[in-house]
């Protein structure tokens, strides 16, 4: 249930089994993006992180069928850029994040 400004989300399935979203805007890349707390982040991001797990500082989450407006959770799949180096990789929750697929 969602109050204020925020806009309920809409998805329509494609038959790759994408489900993109249609009731928001995406950015300049191309990404589907909603306002959180006054900043704009990618939708993806969120459906991630409400299906599988947190996402830590410096994660990317990538899409594996290549569409970026595809939220799916089931294509998302989240990595931490090599080039980025942040310092706090080698944090001992290593083993959180179990693929069972
Ligand atoms: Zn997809």
């Amino acid at each position: 249930m969602m109050t204020g400004t925020h806009r309920p989300i809409d998805f329509t399935d494609t038959v790759n089994g994408c489900r993109e979203c249609i009731s928001h805007c995406c950015n300049s890349e191309g990404y589907t993006v909603v306002r959180h707390h006054g900043k704009l982040i990618g939708l993806h991001r969120r459906i991630y992180e409400g299906k599988h797990r947190r996402l830590r500082p410096g994660e990317k989450v990538v899409h594996l069928c290549g569409n970026r407006r595809c939220c799916n959770p089931a294509h998302l799949e989240a990595i931490m850029p090599a080039s980025e180096g942040i310092g706090s990789i080698a944090t001992a929750d290593s083993g959180m994040s179990m693929n069972s697929c």
